[in-house]
This record gives structure tokens, C-alpha cells and sequence, in this order.
């Protein structure tokens, strides 16, 4: 039986049935206790699910393109349909003046998104398992959240737009006549969600060139076009503009970002 921490004995000692889990027999073996700070003082079984408030949620991360699709431009410009048009199945994304790459930034933050999900109790599957590999394709994208049955979706961007543009936005889907049209009004609520927490937790401002307050909507993009369950892009800024460069550079912005997206993806499915 692992030990509990002095401070929870002391608790236990005083009161008995303060320490829900222990006193009611719920097997305290089995349990990992908590760090003392995010022990409540009186344990109520809802505890248990404020720690995990996550659990039996799938959520997939999709970081957008991927380090090595540079090396394969024939299998990165194969043409997929994505029902409304033809286009290239993937491409090499954008990258900051100075060359730190979209592909890097979605992968540090779609990584530490994951970290923090599962924390949370979260089911998370990434749609890519490296920075270096090639693809896989919008449409492999879209199928592996489909796949998953996923309770949310993102797909994780930077735009590469003019350089005196700056700020996020979100991309939602539109009725196509398709897969993703049961799907569009959950998909508008999970992107309220998540540009509301983005703001409120990395103070990057809303798009001042797409989209109306950081909302956009499109259907051309595969990734959500063929995507079943609640999906939506973020641009969380511009890679050419200066400012923006230097939040992404930023490890502490990246992890702030990744805080963020959580936050926003827990409060649309909770
Ligand atoms: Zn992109």
C-alpha cells in the first residue's frame, strides 16, 4: 500500500470522513495521491473527476504539415480530393524569416498539448509521430480523427501572410453537401472555445487581416471537409510578421500556447 503524505494522515486523523477515498474503502492502493497542493480539503467523489475532467474524452491533435515533406514534393504535391476541389495532399508549410519552420512550431506545440491533455485524462492521438517524416496527407489527417471517433479535433497552424499582418485565428468548417456537414455547428462551438482561451491565455490579438473577431470559415481544406467528428484549424499568427516570430520562438510562449489550446478544448467538451 503506498503511503500517503503526512499532510493527508494528519487530515484523515482529524476527520475521518473528510478523506472520502480512503474512508470508503476505495482501493487507496490503487490510487496515485495527489500532490499535497491539489489535494481538496474535503474530498467529495466529484474530486476525483475535477482531476481528470478529461477522462474518456479522445481528442486528436493534428500538427500541421511535417519536417520531411520538403524531401518528397512528389508525394507532397499528389493531388487529393477534398470534395470541393483538387489539391496538393500536403505542403512544407511556412516558416519565420530566419527559418525556424511551421512544421517545428506545430510539433513543439501539438506535443506539449498532448502532454497536458492526457494529464487532464484525455485519449490523444497524434496524426504525425515525428518532425522529420513526410505527410501524411489532409485527407490521412482528417481520416485518422474519424478513425479515433474523436470528441475534438485541431489541427495546428501559423499562417505565412504579409509582413505587417499579425494576430490568430480560428478556421471552421462550412456545409459542403459532405462527411462534415452533421458536424459544423459542434465545430463552430469548439472554435469559440478555443479562440476565446487562446486570447485570454497567450494575449496574442485577433487577426487583423482574416476572419471577423479571429472567426473565419472555409471549405476548402480537407482536413476539415472530410472530417466526422468536431474539428478546426488554428493560425495562432503570422510567421512573417516580427512579432509573432518571436512569440513562437519562444519555448514559454509555445508552452502558454499549448496551455491555452487545453483550456479550450476542455471547456468545449465539458
Ligand atoms: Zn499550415
Amino acid at each position: 500500500m503506498r503511503a500517503l503524505p503526512a499532510s493527508v494522515l494528519a487530515l484523515c486523523g482529524l476527520a475521518v470522513s473528510a478523506c472520502g477515498g480512503v474512508a470508503t474503502g476505495e482501493s487507496a492502493a490503487g490510487r496515485q495521491p495527489l500532490p499535497v497542493e491539489q489535494q481538496p480539503a474535503v474530498e467529495k467523489p466529484a474530486a476525483a473527476k475535477a482531476a481528470k475532467p478529461l477522462e474518456g474524452k479522445v481528442v486528436v491533435i493534428d500538427p500541421g504539415h511535417n519536417g520531411g515533406n520538403f524531401k518528397d514534393p512528389k508525394a507532397i504535391n499528389k493531388q487529393v480530393n477534398v470534395l470541393t476541389k483538387w489539391k496538393a495532399c500536403d505542403t512544407t508549410g511556412t516558416a519565420t524569416n530566419d527559418g525556424y519552420t511551421e512544421a517545428a512550431y506545430t510539433w513543439d506545440v501539438s506535443t506539449r498539448l498532448a502532454k497536458i491533455l492526457k494529464q487532464r485524462g484525455a485519449t490523444v492521438k497524434l496524426t504525425r509521430a515525428d518532425n522529420t517524416s513526410v505527410g501524411p496527407c489532409i485527407t490521412e489527417r482528417a481520416a485518422i480523427g474519424n478513425r479515433a471517433k474523436a470528441d475534438a479535433a485541431i489541427s495546428v497552424h501559423a499562417d505565412g501572410a504579409a509582413a505587417g499582418n499579425h494576430g490568430f485565428h480560428i478556421i471552421m468548417p462550412k456545409k459542403i453537401g459532405g462527411p462534415v456537414d452533421p458536424v459544423v455547428g459542434d465545430s463552430a462551438e469548439l472554435g469559440l472555445a478555443v479562440r476565446d482561451a487562446f486570447k485570454k491565455g497567450t494575449g496574442v490579438p485577433y487577426s487583423t487581416y482574416i476572419g471577423s473577431k479571429a472567426l473565419n470559415y472555409r471549405d476548402d481544406l480537407g482536413g476539415l471537409n472530410l472530417s466526422k467528428v468536431p474539428k478546426i484549424f488554428i493560425e495562432c499568427g503570422n510567421m512573417r510578421n516580427a512579432g509573432d516570430a518571436a512569440n513562437f520562438k519562444d519555448p514559454a510562449f509555445r508552452q502558454k500556447a499549448a496551455q491555452a489550446l487545453a483550456n479550450g478544448l476542455q471547456n468545449y467538451l465539458s
